[in-house]
């Protein structure tokens, strides 16, 4: 299964050899790129007439025409395309022609030497166009069976009845440890993750994961920190949620109590019935309940005042650089005021600056989230970081 291809990630291969073309389109297609091949400069020239590439995969040895004229012809037609070559001479002569290709002020992205690997292909296409990477289905699968997520946690600052900030519990945020590409962030994945049933068999492993931790803080370091939870969307709907969670908490040793489940706010608009149902069973099993990137869906003052509950957590677009934006600190305030008045408390993400924190402070925040408290770390740094934040606040 695959999103859609993007625009922006048209893809045209020049070779003579017809087996490279059908290989790279393969490849390509199946992350996503739109993609036209051709064998020389005449028939490149007629695919150019109504495709627009953002990158072009050249081969520099063609019976015809050598990469080098086919370089001038585009510095010619279209300037500034992207250009990656390709070639069995060896480094050298790939070398002086990619220095002629940024000379005539081509966009090189760099060099293939064939024959072609599957993973270079791969990572050469990932590292220049990561944005519209699409990942497959059955990539993902694999990942999952042989553990390559993991969950990173980021502390979050609670103000003391003294005035004071403490750490004192941390959210659950995925990764991918990918094989080649490296740490992979959510983007990337989850969109797909959450239309396919996968998605609870992932939700359950991060729980599991992350109380897995919790009880080694606790064992460690005696340090009693509560977990945040993302919830997908679609897990709204699936009435064994409840008790699938509860079980993983419990087999962990980590109360329900101290675990908040994170819906956004068009989690709870998609069945609304189903949703409140399950959102109200987990709240009866003693978990918390929060909602996510609170201002960015659609207006769900009804969810909030109905499901029942205990957070809300204001989406960083309107947190970050709230000192020196007058709307977003009118925008702060209403939540803020709305929370309270509902009985929640409310958290602030995108914290990125001791001047937003002094300002959340003082509008009376009572949760502070974001890069100036601590990125999201390794667990193992969790009890570090967790001793050192001091705030002595207002
Ligand atoms: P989110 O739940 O809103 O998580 C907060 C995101 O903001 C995280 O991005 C975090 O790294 C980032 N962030 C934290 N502090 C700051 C800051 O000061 N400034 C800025 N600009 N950003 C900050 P991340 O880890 O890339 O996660 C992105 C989204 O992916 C999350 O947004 C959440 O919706 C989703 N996600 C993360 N983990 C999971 C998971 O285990 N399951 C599911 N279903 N979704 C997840
Ligand atoms: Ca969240
Ligand atoms: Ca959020």
């Amino acid at each position: 299964m695959n999103m859609h291809a993007e625009a922006g990630n048209n893809l045209v291969v020049v070779d003579d050899e017809a087996l490279i073309c059908e290989f790279i389109s393969d490849v390509a297609s199946s992350h996503g790129f739109e993609v036209r091949s051709c064998c020389g400069l005449g028939p490149l020239s007629k695919v150019l007439a109504d495709f627009k590439p953002s990158l072009v995969l050249l081969d520099l040895n063609m019976p015809d025409h050598d990469g080098i004229e086919v370089l001038r012809f585009l510095e010619a037609q279209h300037p500034g395309t992207s250009v990656m070559l390709m070639s069995g001479e060896g480094g050298r002569v790939l070398e002086a022609a990619l220095r002629f290709g940024q000379k005539v002020g081509l966009n090189m992205l760099g060099t293939l030497e064939k024959p072609m690997e599957l993973e270079s292909l791969e990572a050469t296409l990932y590292q220049n166009w990561r944005g519209h990477w699409l990942i497959r289905e059955e990539e993902l699968r694999l990942a999952l069976d042989r553990g390559q997520f993991l969950a990173l946690f980021q502390p979050r600052a609670h103000r003391e009845k003294d005035g004071s900030w403490r750490i004192r519990d941390v959210e659950a945020l995925i990764r991918w440890q990918h094989p080649r590409f490296g740490l992979l962030t959510p983007e990337h994945f989850i969109p797909l993750a959450e239309e396919l049933p996968m998605i609870s068999e992932m939700t359950d492993r991060m729980l599991a994961q992350s109380v897995d931790h919790a009880a080694r803080w606790m064992d460690s370091h005696g340090m009693n920190l509560g977990l945040s939870l993302n919830l997908p969307t679609s897990q709204l709907s699936d009435s064994d949620l409840p008790d699938r969670l509860l079980g993983i908490a419990r087999q962990g040793g980590v109360d329900a109590s101290r675990i908040t489940l994170e819906v956004t706010e068009r989690g709870t608009m998609r069945d609304t019935a189903i949703a409140s149902e399950v959102l109200t069973r987990c709240r009866l099993k003693q978990f918390n309940l929060a909602m996510d990137d609170f201002g960015t869906g659609y207006s769900s003052l009804t969810h909030l005042a109905q499901l029942p509950f205990n957070e809300l957590k204001i989406d960083k677009s309107f947190v970050t650089g709230l000192e020196i934006r007058s709307s977003d600190r009118v925008i702060v305030r209403s939540c803020i005021a709305l929370a309270h008045s509902l009985g929640l408390t409310v958290c602030a993400e995108g914290v990125e600056s001791a001047a937003t924190f002094q300002l959340l402070d003082h509008m009376g925040c009572d949760t502070m989230q974001g890069y100036w408290v601590s990125p999201p770390v390794r667990a193992a740094e969790i009890p570090h970081v967790a001793t050192h934040f001091r705030y002595q606040g207002l």
